[in-house]
């Protein structure tokens, strides 16, 4: 799956658990997510936001994809647009909510100790 930005690519097989509860989600998508560094830089990166039952309830996007996920047990070659549509407005969810302080400071310190 593509925009006009960057890929994103979401996983339906054995996505990994929540990071936050541990719970399987049914899906996980990966995507580019670059930022600044002390420098100015551009860095790119790769984050990864999982799709989570228990965490993402009451977000509405997440609501939305999480739904779809519970009328559709397998994906059909025609469901595929609604699906795109869906998995891209939780993606845009997700991607927002992971830029937050903390992990632009833990960001800093790895790339200070070399590790980015
Ligand atoms: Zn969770």
């Amino acid at each position: 799956m593509r925009d006009e930005h960057d890929e994103i690519v979401l996983q339906l097989a054995d996505p990994p658990h929540c990071a936050r509860c541990g719970e399987p989600g049914p899906v996980s998508a990966r995507f580019s997510h670059s930022w600044k560094n002390a420098s100015g830089e551009e860095v790119p990166g790769i984050r990864e936001a999982i799709l989570c039952p228990v965490c993402d309830r009451d977000e509405p996007a997440a609501d939305g994809l999480l739904a779809f996920f519970t009328v559709h047990e397998t994906l059909e070659a025609s469901q595929l647009e609604t699906f795109h549509s869906l998995a891209a407005a939780w993606v845009a969810v997700a991607r927002a909510r992971h830029v937050n302080q903390q992990q632009l400071a833990d960001e800093y310190e790895r790339s200070r100790n070399g590790e980015l």
